[in-house]
């Protein structure tokens, strides 16, 4: 009998498991896969994603593997370009690109190191009930009869198609069909392209370096033209890089080392993730567009609420369904703006005028390029939205116990407690970057360059 079952071990679940390993508590976590092994996904983890990975004491592990740190982005949506890097997130200043072949596997064993038993090779085909609780799994390892884990609760982190969450039924919300259908590979020899994203109406494309030497080029279309795209993967693929200056010829002078992988599966919604006995984690429960890269980051965000959420019910602090309830608020408010925001980019929509005045005032001003490039990478400075937050209605009882404090048996969670950015969620949004966008797109042309710059640099004091 184990406290927590959690099924699919990569960014959602594996994180997951070893933190309530840490904190004292029986884990199972299971995978259909073994590891090392790779998933369709690209690399981008931005500072809020390496910070947690610090937190956890892991980011050591992932630059020994080899995996470089990145310190100069460039964001070219056409007009101009904005070179950077956005702040530094709980002293992690760097944005890293790992193969999930190593990422995966480092938090693998780290949650095994931590005393979870990691299974791998066990399919999960069935939730276990007992007096309209969830209390285990049943599945098989390749050619064995199946068995069953009992367990106090269930957590699925089987990704968007979670089998846990079709099995227990939950619900969508806030659904939107997929927008983009993308196409990526691996290149050696042309390490000099840097990281960067260049947007263009009816198309983004991203190129970065990840592990091995090798450089990812990622290209996103409209969703209606996946099928097109996918007769002739190579020939669109290559005629998509001829936008960019200098792409297609830098392509070309590398070599090509791995077949085309790609998708038009790419749905955005959140999903109902707590009920008796269970929960989602990860891409089962909240689901985008991966064009702005933030779903790995989302998965560690979301591991660390559900730890700290599980752990304090299990040490007797708090009811199990309340603190799962609270979970689920705590996770969907700190990623509503990078949802809107990811919505909005993978729309491939021509720039609006907003955008484009905001992105002109940036290519000029190096300390607001960094905080644009740091509204992607969720390091928008927090510390005045303390201010802010008290200009808001107070908070309503059952928002008040959903925002207690994190267990102290979970410290590694304190440090970036501030990012959960739940109690502000309301701040946020008025702080968002669209809206440092509104302010000075409506103000006089002549200012607003300066109003943008100056409304950044008021929420960046320390
Ligand atoms: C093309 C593409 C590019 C992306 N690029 C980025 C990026 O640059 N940056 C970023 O942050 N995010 C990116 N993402 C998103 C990122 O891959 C996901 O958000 C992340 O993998 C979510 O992790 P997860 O653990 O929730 O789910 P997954 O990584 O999907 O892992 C789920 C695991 O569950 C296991 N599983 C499923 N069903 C069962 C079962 N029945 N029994 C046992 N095991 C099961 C699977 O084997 C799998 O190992 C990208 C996604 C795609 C598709």
């Amino acid at each position: 009998m184990y406290d927590v079952v959690v099924v699919g071990a990569r960014c959602g679940g594996a994180p997951l498991a070893m933190l309530l390993a840490r904190a004292g508590h029986r884990v199972a976590l299971v995978d259909r896969a073994s590891f090392p092994s790779d998933t369709m996904s690209t690399h981008f983890l931005w500072q809020r994603g390496t910070a947690r990975l610090q937190a956890w004491g892991l980011l050591g592990r992932l630059r020994a593997r080899g995996c470089v740190p990145i310190r100069q982005i460039t964001f070219d949506p056409g007009p101009v370009q904005i070179s950077g890097t956005g702040p530094a997130v709980a002293g992690a200043a760097d944005t890293y690109c790992p193969r999930r072949t190593v990422l995966d596997m480092l938090l693998v064993e780290a949650a095994a190191e931590s005393g979870a038993d990691v299974i791998e090779r066990f399919s999960i085909s069935d939730v276990l009930w007992s007096d309209g609780r969830a209390a285990g799994v049943r599945g098989h390892h390749p050619g064995s009869a199946r068995s069953s884990l009992r367990a106090a609760v269930v957590v699925g982190a089987d990704g968007a198609h979670s089998g846990i969450a079709r099995r227990v039924g939950a619900r969508a919300y806030r659904k939107h069909p997929p927008l983009t259908a993308v196409y990526y590979s691996y290149w050696s020899g042309i390490g000099g392209l840097g990281a960067s994203f260049h947007a263009r109406p009816g198309q983004l494309t991203l190129a970065w370096p990840t592990n091995d030497d090798l450089t990812c080029i990622y290209v996103a279309w409209p969703r209606q033209a996946f099928h097109q795209v996918r007769r002739d993967i190579q020939g669109r693929f290559l005629s998509a890089l001829e936008l960019f200056p200098g792409l297609r010829e830098a392509a070309a002078s590398g070599r090509r080392e791995a077949r085309f992988t790609g998708t038009g599966d790419l749905p955005n919604y959140y999903r109902a993730s707590v009920g008796p006995g269970w929960a989602l984690a990860g891409d089962a429960g909240h689901h985008k567009d991966p064009c702005t890269g933030m779903g790995m980051s989302d998965a560690f965000l979301a591991a660390d609420l559900l730890a700290d959420a599980i752990h304090q019910a299990l040490a007797g602090h708090q009811p199990m369904d309340q603190v799962l309830a609270c979970y689920q608020q705590r996770r969907d408010a700190p990623t509503a703006n990078g949802f809107e925001l990811t919505l909005s980019t993978a729309r491939l929509a021509p720039l609006s005028p907003r955008l484009e005045a905001l992105c002109r005032a940036a290519a000029d001003q190096p300390e607001l390029a960094r905080h644009v490039l740091g509204v992607l990478g969720g390091s928008i400075p927090l510390t005045d939205l303390h201010t802010q937050a008290r200009l808001l209605p107070a908070p309503s009882p059952h928002q008040a116990a959903c925002t207690a404090p994190v267990s102290p048996s979970l410290p590694a969670s304190r440090e970036l407690e501030v990012l959960d950015m739940s109690r502000y969620a309301k701040a946020a949004e008025v702080l968002c970057a669209y809206s440092a966008i509104r302010w000075c797109t409506t103000w006089p042309h002549e200012q607003r360059a300066s109003a943008a710059a100056g409304s950044f640099r008021r929420w960046d004091r320390p």
